[in-house]
């Protein structure tokens, strides 16, 4: 197992407090892991600075060969980076293997090829005697910090769009999920020039700090929790730094009474509750019409009860446990708020599950209204909220009615009702009849407190670079 940092080309272990590192399905600790030191974090700031003069140089077509490079490097050793991901966040690892390493692969191949279609205005004489051009230019040093639920994933998604654009990068995994990021070390070191990504590991209040106050840091992309995205911009404050946030998010799901309830159902268990709901987009607020309301909560209990998980045979399992014991007692106490409070009712799962690891049950809770707080605030977990409607104005305003703008989706077989509402929601995405389905091309990220900031996408590639403008002097 690969434990050093990335820091130019050398690989360093970090000379500060430890963190444990745990398999989540037993609780036990896989190993331990110093954090970098500051002068470390400086030093690989410092190895990031002086890569960039050369990268920021370098051709697309030539970036567009690395990444492709990148890309088959992690195919060709999937089973290694699934197990590793596996062990470190409890996920089934046919999950990280059919379904995260194809996207993560794809990731770096897309930006390959985005980064030599980028596009802009024409040049052009807009002033009588000057031609005017519009480049797009990397920013400088990025400092990326990334989230434990997808942390390869998350890796890709900032890395990739980061290089792609001539920016060289200082990256920082959680401090809970830092393994696929070590094992990556190797991997790039290999690849890329001295430099262009350096890797520490660290928690957020001491390395994250270090890297979001540094002022050599040009930007900064950060995946987390709202709060952790205030902090961010405080510090980016004092530099001016760009910064690119993806926060939490509460996900609305508006199911009209002519949906095929069949496929709603089938659609939350699975988008509901994949990586045991540790997903800001996941399906997790549910607004039923009330027509269909009582039939919709039996066929979701009794199918979200048939969820597999805990089980020895791993190959069995369809989601994991929690990231952490401190994350599925958070849970937990959301639920049991929940059902001291008459209205609702727990109507499957409402349980921690079994004697080890983090594992909570598959949770619907019913009969939740807009004031509740299971309907308000993010759980990150497998839990979902559903609410009666019996007027489809206040399903959009209620939908809308959220700090959160990450994600939404629609259910109805009617196309204009769908699109009808898709214009209505106030989010990054909504889906019509589908949930939590990305694509490489197409971009993810939020509105209001789900911050700003696109991933994947062309989209990413323009927040990763900057328009400049050239003028020259006919003379
Ligand atoms: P978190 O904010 O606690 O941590 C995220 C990262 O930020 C970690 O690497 C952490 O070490 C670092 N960090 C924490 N405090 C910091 C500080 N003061 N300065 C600098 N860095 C700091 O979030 P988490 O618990 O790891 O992840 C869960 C959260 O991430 C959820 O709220 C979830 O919705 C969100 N998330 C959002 C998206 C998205 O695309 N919008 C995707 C995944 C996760």
């Amino acid at each position: 197992m690969d434990t050093q940092m990335l820091i130019g080309s050398r690989f360093e272990s970090g000379t500060e407090t430890e963190e444990h590192i745990l398999n989540p399905k037993t609780g036990e600790t896989v190993l331990n892991l110093p954090e970098a030191s500051l002068g470390q974090i400086d030093a690989a700031v410092d190895a990031a600075e002086k890569a960039f003069v050369a990268w920021s140089q370098v051709t697309p077509s030539e970036r567009s060969a690395y990444l492709l490079k990148i890309a088959d490097a992690i195919e060709k050793d999937a089973q290694g980076f699934a197990t590793l991901e596996a062990l470190n966040c409890g996920k089934p690892i046919n999950a990280v293997l059919n379904d995260e390493i194809p996207a993560i692969v794809d990731c770096y191949r897309f930006f390959a090829g985005a980064v030599r279609n980028l596009h802009g205005p024409v040049s052009g004489e807009y002033l009588p005697g000057h031609t005017s051009m519009i480049r797009r230019d990397p920013i400088g040093i990025v400092g990326s910090i990334a989230p434990w639920n997808y942390p390869l994933m998350m890796m890709a998604w900032k890395l990739a769009p980061a290089i792609a654009g001539g920016n060289t990068v200082v990256f920082k995994p959680s401090e809970q999920t830092p393994l696929t990021a070590l094992k990556m070390a190797k991997l790039l070191a290999d690849i890329l020039p001295e430099g262009v990504v350096n890797i520490v590991l660290g928690r957020g209040e001491s390395v994250g700090n270090a890297l979001i106050n540094h002022p050599k840091i040009n930007m900064v992309s950060i995946t987390g929790d709202i709060a952790t995205g205030k902090k961010v911009l405080q510090a980016a404050a004092k530099t001016v730094k760009r910064t690119h946030l993806e926060l939490g998010g509460k996900a609305p799901v508006i199911v009209f009474d002519d949906a095929d309830i069949d496929a709603v159902v089938a659609g939350i268990r699975t988008f509901g509750y994949y990586n045991a709901g540790q997903d800001c987009t996941a399906a997790c607020r549910v607004y039923a019409d009330a027509k269909v309301y009582d039939n919709f909560v039996a066929d979701l209990t009794s199918a979200v009860s048939s969820i597999r998980f805990n089980q020895a045979d791993d190959t069995e399992n369809e989601i994991g446990p929690l990231i952490s014991k401190r994350q599925r007692d958070r849970v937990e106490s959301f639920v049991t708020r929940a059902s001291e409070h008459k209205h609702m009712e727990i109507t499957t799962g409402g349980r921690v599950s079994g004697d080890k690891g983090f594992f909570f049950a598959p949770t619907v809770v019913a009969g939740a209204t807009q004031d509740d707080e299971i309907v308000r605030r993010e759980v990150f977990g497998p839990v979902v909220s559903v609410t009666r409607f019996t007027d489809v104005g206040d399903a959009v305003n209620w939908a809308n009615d959220s700090d959160y703008g990450l994600a939404s989706s629609v259910w109805t077989k009617d196309i204009g009702r769908g699109m009808k509402t898709a214009a209505r929601l106030q989010y990054g995405c909504t889906w019509i009849n589908t949930h939590f389905m990305l694509v490489n091309e197409m971009p993810h990220g939020g509105l209001k407190q789900s911050g700003y900031g696109k991933d994947l996408s062309a989209f990413a590639l323009e927040d990763y670079t900057t328009v400049r403008h050239v003028m020259i002097n006919h003379g």
